[in-house]
């Protein structure tokens, strides 16, 4: 493990309780249920002074001198630091995932299935620790972290078994001549996530890519690296070393030298779509594959028709979750004129559920956004929709909880009366703040919904069947939600259209990504043919 690994200078403690969910495998599941606090004491999980970097099956002190200091935005303390990964490091992270690629890929999948479900079930036996060290660094609520340890096992499982069904194609050109095609791994794939969710995106972005049989560098998002650490090392005890290696630091560092590394074959980056645009340059000298899993900004749409209690709950968990730090955020809430004082009246009133506190408590529904640069980005996009003369419904402060003067608490904020033109309709926000435009004209609706440069998800909130066919149809996103929201079940495919990328992660097709197709000819006739002569 980790901690008995590193140098353990100094060791930081902080209180939580210990929880369990029984066997919810997602937040789905999670809902209606209690999270029982199992053990009434104070749990306390142990951080080093000090991480390095995860190369190779063991924790390695980096070449580079630089380092970035993790910190808790519930408390405000520094938690803890991580190496910026230099060339050098990536380097020999990557020669680490070439040395071990040979053995991982020659398993049969039935081999690397099992081992792949161990982990899985590894990472269940943590989830209290892991859970903790999640909500620690990222001040999301322990519920959500928790589910998020489930999420995260059950895509092991999901790809565990997907890969042995990873078939080929045969063709018979004529009696004698039979093509074929089977997929084979790619080698070392590079990794980069974003911190919304930094555990579930690790384990879901490697767990395709080692069970099609590649190895994998995997850089965490600068801020949020400890769960990608702890899982790594918690992974070495079952995989072959080199399989999973994780080097951390920030994008124009770290990320620039994966992208720009040779023996690296593709990489698979969540993030902005800012950072979308800078990865597909970086990759042009090294001709990479790429799949990019970008920025959203995201539309509920809701028809006169709609069950607007099933509305208003979904609305609300499609625009704060997570604080409404998640790519597929429903900010964006277009309700029919005729419904929309009713939906307003309805959403206001379930606010109060939406209970703010200490992040470690089971009863928490919303937490900490991830960071005090990201907090002031946040409130800067408050700012700006006030002076563009959109009115506030409700939220648009700091809140304050109790004895915790330095968490980074944002209230849950709604803006009425918005207009498409307006900067809080167009750009993503990527926090708990939500706008409401109100529509008549149905085609001038999608034209509005569709005017943004992103296409990632959309929810549609109606009764009718065929206007929800109809609508998710036209709509230009890759994931449409009807009468439900922010649901990610493991083999339903994900991804965005226009500026929030390309690629489908979470799905069967996703293996595709992570191999190639290579192709065979056989020509089994006794005489061979004279092409000269
Ligand atoms: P970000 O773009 O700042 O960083 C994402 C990752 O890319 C980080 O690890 C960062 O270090 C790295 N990076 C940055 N510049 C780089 C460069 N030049 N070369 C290589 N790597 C580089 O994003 P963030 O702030 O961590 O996350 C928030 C963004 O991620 C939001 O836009 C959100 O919508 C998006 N996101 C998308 C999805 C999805 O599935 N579509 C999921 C979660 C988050």
């Amino acid at each position: 493990m980790y901690l008995s690994d590193c140098p353990r200078e100094n060791i930081r403690w902080a209180g939580g309780r210990r929880f369990r969910n029984g066997n919810a495998t997602n937040l789905d599941e999670l809902e209606g249920k209690t999270m029982n606090a199992v053990e009434d004491k104070v749990m306390r999980v142990e951080i080093p002074k000090k991480y390095e970097l995860f190369i190779d099956g063991e924790c390695r002190q980096s070449k580079s001198k630089e380092r970035l200091d993790c910190f808790c935005p519930i408390s405000g303390e520094q938690l803890t630091s991580v190496p910026i990964a230099n060339k050098d490091d990536v380097d020999a992270a990557v020669q680490s995932g070439v040395k071990a690629f040979a053995k991982w890929s020659g398993l049969t999948a039935k081999k690397r299935q099992q081992l792949i479900l161990k982990v899985a079930d590894r990472i269940c036996n943590e989830v209290d620790r892991i859970a903790w060290l999640e909500t620690a660094n990222t001040g999301k609520p322990m519920r959500e972290s928790v589910a998020n340890v489930y999420t995260a096992a059950d895509r092991l499982r999901y790809y565990a078994g997907a890969c042995r069904a990873l078939e080929g194609r045969v063709l018979p050109v004529t009696s004698d001549i039979t093509s074929y095609d089977h997929r084979v791994p790619l080698g070392v794939v590079g990794i980069i996530g974003a911190w919304n969710f930094p555990l579930n995106m690790f384990i879901g972005k490697i767990a395709p890519a080692i069970a099609a049989g590649n190895c994998v560098v995997y850089k965490p998002a600068d801020a949020t690296p400890l769960t990608t650490l702890e899982i790594a090392a918690l992974m070495n005890e079952i995989l072959p070393a080199g399989v999973v290696n994780v080097v951390t630091g920030t994008g124009p560092v770290t990320g620039e030298a994966m992208l720009s590394h040779p023996a690296i074959r593709m990489v698979s980056v969540t993030g902005s779509t800012e950072t979308g645009r800078k990865v597909m340059r970086g990759v042009a000298s090294t001709m990479k594959r790429v799949t990019l899993e970008l920025g959203g900004k995201n539309a509920q749409i809701v028809f006169p028709d709609a069950d607007l209690d099933r509305a208003a709950q979904g609305i609300l968990l499609g625009a704060f979750l997570n604080q409404g730090q998640v790519c597929t955020s429903g900010s964006r809430i277009f309700v029919h004129r005729d419904v929309a004082q009713t939906l307003k009246d309805k959403i206001i009133a379930l606010i109060p559920q939406l209970q703010m506190g200490d992040p470690f408590k089971e009863e928490t529904r919303m937490g900490t956004l991830v960071s005090k640069e990201h907090f002031a980005r946040v409130s800067d996009y408050i700012e700006i929709g006030k002076k563009q003369g959109a009115r506030l419904l409700c939220g648009g402060r700091r809140a304050e909880v109790a004895g915790l003067p330095n968490g980074l608490f944002m209230e849950a904020t709604l803006f009425d009366q918005v207009t498409p033109e307006m900067t809080i309709a167009r750009e993503e926000i990527f926090g708990p703040v939500a706008t409401i435009q109100e529509w008549s004209d149905y085609e001038q609706m999608l034209r509005d919904v569709d005017g943004v440069e992103q296409g990632l998800a959309a929810g549609i909130w109606t009764t009718s069947l065929s206007m929800a066919h109809t609508t998710a149809k036209r709509i230009q996103a890759g994931r449409i939600w009807v009468n439900c929201y922010n649901l990610f079940p493991s083999g339903a495919s994900f991804g965005g259209v226009k500026a929030s990328g390309f690629g489908r992660e979470d799905a069967f097709e996703t293996l595709f990504e992570f191999t190639e197709v290579k192709n065979v000819i056989i020509d089994s006739a006794d005489s061979y043919r004279r092409f000269y002569g």
